[in-house]
C-alpha cells in the first residue's frame, strides 16, 4: 500500500482497524490466521490444518460422486432450528464445480440460513458441509476458517473501506492475512499488481480505480466487494440478494459479472427476483420452501412446476 498511499494517515488506519474488528466481513485478517490470498486452501489443497473437522464417510462421498461427477461442495442433510422453529429441515444441496446455482424461494424459505450454515455463521442441529475431495466436515469451523478454505461470501451491506480508493480496497483484500498495519505498508509485487488490475477489469471498475470507495455508486460498491472476494480466489462464491437497491442498468451489469465468474468459481446466487434469476440461470435452479427443497432443475422446468407456481402465487 505504501506505494499507492504513502500518506495513509493514522486516522485511516484506525478506521480500517475498526472495520477489521467487525465480524461482518468474511475474510477479515485474523491474528492467528496465516491465510494469504495465494494460500487459500482450495479443494484438494494440501495445506489445511489437520485433525480439526469431523470426518466425512468415504462411502457418502462415493455415493455422491456416482450420481454427480462434478460435485464439489455438499450441504448434506442439514437441519437448523431456532427456539424449536424449524428453519431448515434435512436439506441437501450438491454444487458442481464451476456452476452458477440460483437458489430462489419465498421470504422465510431458509435461503439466508442455508448460507449462514455454509459460511459457519450458524451451526446446524445436524448435517454436514464438505468439499467432496476433503472428507472433512466444515460444520463447527469458524467463519474465518471456512473463508480460508475457499468459500467467500458477499454480504448485502457492502463492507468496503470508504476512505480508501477502489484500488487500495482490492490491495487490502489481497493482503487480508497481513493485518491492516502491515498491508498498508506492503510493497506490491508485479504479480499482485497484475491481480489487482485483472480484478478491476473483471468488476468493471478500472476507470474509477483512484476513486474513494465511499464515493462510489451503490452498484459499484457491490461490485467492488465482489472484487475484494475475488482477490482471495475463492473456490465457491456465495451471493445473497445481489441486486437489492440497484438500478436497471446496474442489475444488468451484475448479471453479466456473476455469469462471467462461473466456470472459474462455483457461484451460488440467492435471489428473490424471478426476472433476475431468469436472466442468469443457465444451470440448475433450486427452489427452497419452508426449509426444504421444493424443486430443482433448469429454469424452464422449475418455472412450470405447479408446486413452484403455487408457492409464488400464494405469497
Ligand atoms: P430467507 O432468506 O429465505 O428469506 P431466512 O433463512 O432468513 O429465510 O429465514 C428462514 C426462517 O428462519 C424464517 O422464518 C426466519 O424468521 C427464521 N429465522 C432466521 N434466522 C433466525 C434467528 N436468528 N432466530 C429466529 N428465527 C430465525
Ligand atoms: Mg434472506
Amino acid at each position: 500500500m505504501a506505494s499507492e498511499s504513502g500518506s495513509a494517515s493514522r486516522q485511516h488506519a484506525d478506521e480500517l482497524a475498526a472495520s477489521e474488528a467487525k465480524e461482518s466481513h468474511p475474510v477479515e485478517p485474523d491474528s492467528n490466521g496465516p491465510a494469504a490470498a495465494s494460500s487459500i486452501i482450495t479443494p484438494g489443497g494440501t495445506k489445511r490444518p489437520k485433525g480439526k473437522g469431523r470426518s466425512i464417510s468415504p462411502d457418502r462421498v462415493k455415493a455422491i460422486q456416482e450420481k454427480r461427477k462434478k460435485a464439489q461442495l455438499v450441504v448434506d442433510d442439514i437441519s437448523v432450528s431456532f427456539d424449536g422453529f424449524k428453519a431448515i429441515t434435512n436439506l441437501t444441496l450438491i454444487l458442481d464445480k464451476g456452476e452458477l446455482r440460483c437458489v430462489i424461494g419465498p421470504n422465510g424459505a431458509g435461503k439466508t440460513t442455508m448460507m449462514d450454515v455454509i459460511t459457519g455463521k450458524t451451526r446446524p442441529d445436524s448435517g454436514s458441509v464438505f468439499f467432496v475431495d476433503e472428507l472433512e466436515d466444515l460444520v463447527g469451523f469458524s467463519e474465518h476458517e471456512i473463508a480460508r478454505r475457499g468459500i467467500g461470501r458477499k454480504f448485502q451491506r457492502p463492507t468496503v473501506f470508504p476512505r480508501h480508493s477502489v484500488r487500495e480496497n482490492l490491495e487490502l483484500a489481497l493482503n487480508a492475512d497481513k493485518g491492516v498495519w502491515k498491508s498498508l505498508f506492503h510493497r506490491f509485487t508485479a504479480a499482485e499488481r497484475e491481480k489487482v488490475d485483472q480484478t478491476l477489469e473483471q468488476i468493471g471498475l478500472s476507470s474509477v480505480h483512484t476513486t474513494l470507495a465511499g464515493s462510489l455508486a451503490h452498484g459499484q460498491k457491490q461490485w467492488l466487494e465482489i472484487g475484494m472476494l475475488l482477490a482471495q480466489d475463492p473456490a465457491v462464491l456465495l451471493v445473497d440478494e445481489p441486486i437489492a437497491g440497484m438500478t436497471h442498468q446496474e442489475v444488468e451489469r451484475t448479471a453479466a459479472l456473476l455469469s462471467s465468474l462461473a466456470g472459474d468459481h462455483t457461484v451460488v446466487v440467492i435471489e428473490h427476483d424471478m426476472d433476475f434469476v431468469r436472466s442468469i440461470a443457465t444451470d440448475t435452479v433450486t427452489v427452497l420452501h419452508e426449509g426444504k427443497v421444493l424443486a430443482e432443475g433448469n429454469m424452464d422446468a422449475v418455472q412450470s412446476d405447479p408446486k413452484v407456481i403455487e408457492v409464488y402465487l400464494g405469497e
